[in-house]
């Protein structure tokens, strides 16, 4: 395809298109095959055209794919059930993770009745204004400002950090692994005192789940596998499938302060896109999710023992979500671009990092088969 000159150039692309998927392969226009390490990021978890998500879609469009938010929607109350469980919370529904940190960021200062918000460096929590303003990583913000006031960024895993939450805290929101960030691991006793310090002073803790959820790290949540207990999460990314959805999910003691007129959104949880995550959460039961983690304990001796060769620092993640940190005279982008040439399509994120975000659903042969292809690229670089 010709180079793209007709759209801002906000996204540095490579020069191809990917143009179907099928399970965990993509074709690109050549007809060029690839193995799918990235799920577009983090967001087709369930591969491409997964039977169930594709069924409840069609069927869905025949029967209608928008309703504004005046009536009801039987499908919004299926997948805030799903999604809460038989857990005190409740869900608000937006159109994207940044739209669902938004929301997030609203609930918890008019809730508390305080503005500061404690947030950690290298975060992402979207680029909106908001949530822009949460963010902790610096490049994400330059020349925007004047930013969303009253945000402060303390180190991630630092026990100093439990300093800045106070009387005047609204909230602190975390990622348990960040993602964008290089995938870097919040320890679990830190977080487990972060939530107590939180407590303590009456201010909320906000998971940001938007990619560490729906199944990415074993568990349908992180946060679950770290035994926190958040007063808000807020997901998006794999929600879907691929469809736009945001959620914020909050303990319902929250209600009062999101009533009616408080907040909203034109097309935010419509019945198409609620098909699909219904699809979705309804295919993420206890089996599938042990069957990622199982997936996941095969390769993760491949991918420790990534750290003996010289290209590769460390090797950070959980589940499938997997952080391979590069030495510095091995570019990520050229290890990206060979692996193009070699059929395997796979992330970066912050600090050189090689990022792996596999479909939950890949067989371990598979799994197996990109790592054997990251091993070989690496060797020889
Ligand atoms: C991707 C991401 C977001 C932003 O989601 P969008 O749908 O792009 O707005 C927010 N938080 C985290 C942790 C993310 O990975």
């Amino acid at each position: 395809m010709a180079a793209m000159t007709h759209v801002f150039p906000t996204y540095d692309r490579f020069g191809f298109e990917p143009v179907s998927g099928q399970g965990v392969t993509i074709t690109d226009e050549t007809g060029k095959q690839y193995l799918d390490f990235t799920s577009g990021i983090g967001v087709c978890n369930l591969g491409y055209q997964h039977p169930a998500v594709t069924q409840a879609v069609s069927d869905q469009l025949a029967k209608m794919w928008h309703i504004s938010n005046l009536y009801n929607n039987h499908l919004q109350e299926s997948v805030a059930h799903l999604l809460v469980g038989d857990s005190d919370r409740l869900a608000f529904f937006a159109n994207s993770g940044t739209e669902a940190n938004e929301a997030a960021l609203k609930l918890a200062r008019k809730a508390t009745g305080r503005s500061q918000i404690v947030s950690f460096n290298h975060s992402f929590h979207g680029r909106t204004y908001g949530s822009m303003s949460m963010t902790g990583n610096l490049h994400i913000k330059e020349g925007f400002g004047p930013l969303v006031p009253d945000m402060v960024f303390e180190t991630l895993n630092d026990p100093a950090a439990f300093k800045a939450v106070g009387p005047q805290t609204a909230a602190v929101i975390v990622e348990v692994i960040q993602g964008e960030g290089g995938v870097i691991l919040a320890d679990r006793q830190w977080l487990l005192d972060l939530q107590d310090k939180a407590h303590q002073v009456g201010a909320l803790l906000i998971i940001d789940e938007v990619q560490t959820g729906i199944g990415r790290t074993g568990t349908r949540f992180a946060f679950e596998g770290v035994g926190l207990d958040p007063d808000i999460y807020t997901s998006a990314k794999g929600l879907a499938n691929g469809l736009p959805v945001g959620a914020m999910i909050g303990k319902s003691a929250l209600k009062s302060a999101f009533g009616p007129g408080s907040h909203g959104s034109t097309f935010a949880g419509n019945p198409l896109t609620m098909a699909a995550a219904q699809a979705v959460l309804t295919t993420l039961t206890p089996a599938f999710l042990a069957e990622v983690t199982q997936k996941a304990d095969q390769i993760w001796p491949v991918l420790a023992s990534f750290e003996d060769l010289p290209a590769v620092t460390a090797v950070t993640g959980r589940g499938l979500m997997i952080g391979i940190h590069l030495a510095a005279t091995v570019p990520v982008s050229e290890v990206i671009s060979t692996l193009h040439e070699k059929g395997l399509l796979t992330l970066s994120a912050v600090g050189n990092t090689l990022r792996l975000l596999p479909p939950l659903v890949m067989s371990s042969a598979d799994l197996q088969r990109g790592l054997s292809l990251i091993e070989s690229v690496l060797k020889a670089v």
